[in-house]
This record gives C-alpha cells, sequence and structure tokens, in this order.
C-alpha cells in the first residue's frame, strides 16, 4: 500500500514513511493509492474475529491493509496495547446502543480523556513509539486543538520516549474539565499553550510552522491533529465495528447501515467515506454540524465558503466550532475522480479565507454515490435532544453527540442509522445542566481531576513567538 499527496507533488511513500508527519510537503494531504477491497468472505470473517477476539484483534486485521509495511505480529502487538481495559472504560471498546425506532448510538468514548480522538490517538501513540525506536529517532508534535484532540494526543504520548508535544490552545474557549485534563499531565514531553485567538489562528500556526522548512527540518516536526493519516485510518475499524454489531446475525444480506456523525474538521465522517469506498455496506454519510454549519452549506449549496477567525461562534458543542474543515480536502479528491492539479487549484489559495462552488452534477454525486447527506444543529436543538433521550430512556449524551441526534432526525432517512456518541457528558457539564436541572455525575476515574495544580505558558497568536518557544526547550 503506498500513500499519494491529494496535490500530486510528492513521490507516493509507504505507511512508515508518511506516518510522522503531518501535511505533505506540497502542501496536500496523505490518501491511499486505492481503496482495499472488503471481498466477499472478509466481513464473514472480520464478524467472527470481533466476536471471538474482539475489537483490538479486529483493528490489527483492518489496519494490517493499510499498514502492510508493520509485520503483523507487531502490529497486533500495538492495537493489543492500545485498544484495552482499563485505558477503555468498557470490555467491548465501542459498543453500541439501540435506541429504538431504527436509530443507535455508537459509544466511541470510553477512552482515557473521555472522547473519541482517544480512539485514534491511543494507536497513534504506539505506532509513534514503535517507528521512532525501530528509526533510533526523536519527533517533537506540534499541535492545535479545541479541546478534544490536544489531550487525547497528550495522554497518548505522556512520558513516552523520543517525543515531545507542544499542544496550542484557544485561550479560554475550553470548558473547565477539558483545561483540567489538558493541564493537569505533568509529565516533562508535554507543553500546553493557550494562544490568544481561536482555534483557527492556532490552526493556522502550525500550518505556518510546518511550512518553514527550514523550522521543520531542524526541530524535527511532526503532527497529530486530524490530518495525520495514522488516525484516520485507526477511525475506519470503528465504522467496521458498529456495522457488524448493528446487523448481527443478518450479515449474510450485507444490509445497509447509515451513520450521522457530529463533525467539524471532517475528520470523524472522512473514515466513514472510506469504509464507504472499501465496500463496507454504509447507505447514508450524514455530516451533523453545530452553527457554524460550513460542511452543512457545501452539501446544502455546492459552496465551500471558509469562514474567517472573527466569523466563528462560540457554541455549546464547541469542539466543531471550526470554520474550515481540515480533512475536507481528502473527499473532495475523491469527489473530482483525484484531479491532483484541481485540488491544488481549489484548495491552494484557500489561506486565510476563500473557498469554491461546485457545479450541480458533482453534487448530485456527493449524494448520489457517495451517499453525503447533511443538517445543523443549534443550541436549542442540542438542549431539548439532552433532555428527551434523558427523559424518555435513561441516557445522557453530551452536545456533539446530541447535534448528531437532532441532525439524524431531522434529515430523517430509513434506518438503522448509528449516531456515533464523540464525547462523555462531564466534558461538558454546563450544558447538561442546562438540559436536564443538574450536572453530570463524574465518572470515578475523573474524580478530583478539576483540583489539580496547571502547567500552562500564555502566547500571543503569533508564529514567530511559539517557534522561539519550542527552540527553547528542544
Ligand atoms: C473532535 C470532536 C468532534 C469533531 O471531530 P471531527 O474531527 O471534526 O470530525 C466532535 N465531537 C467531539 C466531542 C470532538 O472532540
Amino acid at each position: 500500500m503506498r500513500y499519494i499527496s491529494t496535490r500530486g507533488q510528492v513521490q507516493p511513500g509507504h505507511f512508515c514513511e508518511i506516518l510522522l508527519t503531518g501535511l505533505a510537503a506540497d502542501g496536500g494531504l496523505y490518501m491511499p493509492e486505492s481503496y482495499p477491497q472488503i471481498g466477499g468472505q472478509t466481513l464473514k470473517k472480520w464478524a467472527g474475529v470481533l466476536e471471538k477476539e474482539g475489537y483490538a484483534a479486529l483493528a490489527a486485521n483492518v489496519l494490517a491493509l493499510f499498514m502492510d509495511d508493520i509485520p503483523e505480529d507487531d502490529l497486533q502487538a500495538i492495537c493489543q496495547r492500545a485498544y484495552r481495559p482499563p485505558k477503555f472504560s468498557h470490555p467491548e471498546i465501542v459498543p453500541v446502543s439501540d435506541l429504538g425506532e431504527g436509530l443507535w448510538l455508537g459509544h466511541l468514548s470510553n477512552g482515557p480523556t473521555a472522547a473519541f480522538k482517544d480512539m485514534a490517538m491511543q494507536l497513534l501513540g504506539e505506532l509513534f513509539e514503535y517507528e521512532l525506536e525501530r528509526r533510533k529517532a526523536a519527533l517533537n508534535i506540534v499541535g492545535a486543538t479545541s479541546g478534544d484532540t490536544g489531550s487525547a494526543a497528550e495522554y497518548a504520548l505522556a512520558g513516552r520516549k523520543n517525543v515531545r508535544v507542544f499542544m496550542l490552545t484557544p485561550q479560554g474557549r475550553m470548558t473547565p474539565f477539558q483545561r483540567a485534563q489538558m493541564f493537569s499531565i505533568s509529565a516533562d514531553n508535554i507543553f500546553n499553550l493557550a494562544i490568544d485567538g481561536v482555534f483557527d489562528d492556532c490552526q493556522d500556526i502550525v500550518k505556518v510552522l510546518n511550512a518553514d522548512a527550514d523550522f521543520k527540518r531542524k526541530t524535527k516536526l511532526g503532527a497529530v491533529n486530524s490530518i495525520n493519516w495514522a488516525r484516520l485510518a485507526a477511525q475506519i475499524v470503528y465504522y467496521i465495528s458498529c456495522y457488524l454489531k448493528v446487523v448481527g446475525a443478518n450479515l449474510e444480506e450485507k444490509p445497509p447501515v447509515s451513520f450521522c456523525v457530529p463533525t467539524g474538521n471532517f475528520g470523524d465522517i472522512c473514515a466513514g467515506h472510506i469504509a464507504k469506498m472499501m465496500g463496507l455496506p454504509i447507505r447514508h454519510l450524514i455530516v451533523a454540524t453545530n452553527e457554524n454549519n460550513v460542511l452543512e452549506e457545501f452539501f446544502r449549496t455546492g459552496t465551500y465558503r471558509v469562514r474567517a477567525a472573527a466569523e466563528t461562534l462560540k457554541t455549546s458543542s464547541p469542539s466543531m466550532d471550526i470554520s474550515k474543515a481540515s480533512n475536507f480536502e481528502r473527499f473532495v479528491f475523491d469527489l473530482l475522480g483525484r484531479n491532483a492539479a484541481e485540488i491544488a487549484r481549489l484548495f491552494g489559495q484557500m489561506v486565510p479565507e476563500g473557498g469554491f462552488t461546485l457545479p450541480a452534477d458533482l453534487m448530485l454525486r456527493a449524494r448520489e454515490k457517495y451517499g453525503f447527506l447533511a443538517g445543523a444543529a443549534t443550541h436549542q436543538d442540542r438542549v431539548q435532544q439532552i433532555r428527551e433521550l434523558y427523559q424518555q430512556n435513561g441516557v445522557l449524551v453530551d452536545p456533539h453527540t446530541a447535534d448528531g441526534l437532532a441532525v439524524a432526525k431531522k434529515v430523517a432517512v430509513p434506518g438503522p442509522v448509528v449516531v456515533l456518541e464523540t464525547a462523555l457528558p462531564v466534558k461538558f457539564a454546563d450544558t447538561i445542566a442546562e438540559a436536564i436541572g443538574h450536572v453530570p455525575p463524574v465518572p470515578p476515574r475523573f474524580a478530583g481531576i478539576e483540583d489539580l495544580p496547571w502547567r500552562v505558558d500564555q502566547l500571543p497568536a503569533d508564529s514567530d513567538a511559539v517557534k522561539r518557544y519550542m527552540s527553547a526547550r528542544i
């Protein structure tokens, strides 16, 4: 399996060659040269693996298709270390629950930081350690987070050898629980930076650092943000496991299942797109945004319009307060028949603001061939979904998952529809309290976290300041 850039200007590379890099050198994103196909008997075999050996073994089977330069025994061991209790609080790792009327929840937030980012990041931590050890090399990770990515990365990499993490966060835009979770990490290889700006300012700084070839080489820069291919690969696995669990004994008929996915960066749902391209029987992939509806607008109108930072609303599902979707280029690459020159033209001049409009025939293809639908939810929708589900089923969901539920109900396609749960309610206590009149329970494993001391440094939204800070600590 080789990987190519969406902008077509770099040599194809194998998995271990692209694992430690973020953007490709031409500014594009890495994609598999072709999608491995799930053959007739494969799903049946995987169902057996999942049932008898569990999620980690399924992950090793699926990922072997994409990481064929890692010996299978090593990959099996990596997956077993990444996906196991008590790191994940549920023995099934990703259980599903039936809400009735064709709606299901796929629980992705049983990991160490209670958000779906752990699904990818726990694997990435293992892969990085494995590859750095093999190369006898070191790496300095720089990333931007609106809350969940950063803490998932830090928990996956804290205390590991040969790697440091510099994580940029938008000052004052995370919840108290998210802040406590990140800033209380005491490992020496973890550096938290509070940037005077919004998430997109942080992400822009990361892009500037990566575009500076000299700085990138000197500081051995790496990335763990959602453009890293290994993260997407890890996420393919749970689409497959959710599918297998939902169809159960009906697998022989390969019934199609739809997924409704709360998304901002197009990271979570992009893995669903890849699973569908591999032949997993997915009918619809429903994009669920909050009021920052860049993606919903695209699927409704064909216009992808990146918003300015000042136009990015601060909402009660903050991990989706994103004005440009960093993984979106991957899907458009496929939608345009993998025309790299056109992708380079469309996305090349996108920074800091911009956009493009695709013609109606392509938008039809996005719906019919690729199965995409979209909807946006508001604060009122979230609060109502949280309250209703709690009152009717006794199930408590977080605000992002509530966006997914609201959009699944608005779009109303025939079931089964799996709404991917992306965080536990405890991360967003204020909104939960507004919905049900009291704060959510704190799972025992997080008791007392908000009382721990912080380690964080403040910097302006200035890439030079970040460069100086990093250079002084490497
Ligand atoms: C990151 C995150 C999302 C959105 O993920 P994308 O990568 O934008 O698809 C949704 N919900 C929560 C809780 C998150 O942490």
